[in-house]
């Protein structure tokens, strides 16, 4: 589903990329840790063009991000076909940038609307079933500054699903949050995390006429939460220093680390 090539990434002198490859299959949710400024989030950017990588390249779903291939020579979209490979790649961001001047339905219905040329109609009926599957059915019309960051962020998910994304990212969606309002957030990352038999555009019959295999949402989560990584990771990442460092099960990166600096890291965090 994603496959990120020998990505590099410098700003000026400073090398935040030095060569990352990264794979992940559909349906699964990678965890990304390690310390600040080791690169996390301009990974994550790189990944839907928000971040023009210096060299490499990111595939997600088959199609090359941010470029178009000519022989061997690659060439970098247009800011409108950018935007249009973006519907498909949801980004949470940790402070949520919700459109404060919308109400909370408004903000699922704009993109839907305007990018995937639903009718308001359509775009209102799956913004309510959205709102409910993240727990907001309630605050439908609601402005964002009514709600409390727990809320608003729940929202931005919701969002972010409307657009029926092939995959989502997560910059540390918890991490803006008072402590008592991280639970519930990451319960609804975990529950898309999870295979489901109706998908969430409530489509019960695939293209053959029986339900269709239906996995879990395809999320890259950047997150300092090692409880929720350890519970809810496929796989973990761990990155220092611009270059992926331990990869691998949970069980494997975060209880039994073979590199030095994972076990140096995780001694820190947990
Ligand atoms: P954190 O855990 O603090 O969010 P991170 O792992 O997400 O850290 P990045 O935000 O990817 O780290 O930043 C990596 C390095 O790149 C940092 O040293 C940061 O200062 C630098 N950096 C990031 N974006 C820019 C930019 N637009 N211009 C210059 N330097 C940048
Ligand atoms: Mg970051």
């Amino acid at each position: 589903m994603v496959e990120v090539r020998a990505v590099r990434k410098s700003f000026g002198p400073l090398d935040v990329l030095k060569g990352v490859d990264l794979r992940v299959a559909a349906g699964e949710v990678t965890v990304v840790i390690g310390p600040s400024g080791s690169g996390k989030s301009t990974l994550l950017r790189t990944l839907n063009h928000l971040e023009k990588a210096d060299s490499g390249t990111v595939t997600v779903d088959g199609t090359l991000v941010g470029y178009r291939r000519s022989g061997d020579k690659l060439y970098e979209l247009r800011e409108r076909e950018i935007l249009r490979q973006r519907t498909h790649i949801g980004f949470v961001f940790q402070d949520f940038h919700l459109f404060p001047h919308l109400t909370v339905v408004e903000n699922l219905t704009e993109a839907p609307v305007a990018a995937l040329r639903r009718s308001r109609k359509e775009a209102t009926a799956t913004a309510l079933a959205l709102l409910a599957r993240v727990g907001l059915a309630d605050k439908a019309d609601a402005y964002p500054r009514q709600l409390s960051g727990g809320q608003q962020q729940r929202v931005a998910i919701a969002r972010a699903l409307a657009l029926e994304p092939k995959l989502l990212l997560f910059d540390e969606p918890t991490s803006a949050l008072d402590p008592e309002l991280v639970g519930e957030v990451l319960d609804v990352i975990k529950d898309l995390g999870r295979a489901c038999e109706v998908p969430p555009s409530g489509r019960t019959t695939g293209p053959h006429g029986h339900a269709p295999a239906r996995q879990g949402t395809t999320m890259i989560v950047v997150t300092h939460e090692i409880g929720f990584a350890r519970e809810v990771a496929d796989t973990v990442v761990f990155m220092d220093d611009g270059r992926i460092v331990e990869q691998g099960p949970p069980s494997q990166v975060l209880g039994a680390p073979r590199e030095a600096r994972t076990r140096a890291f995780l001694s820190k965090v947990l």
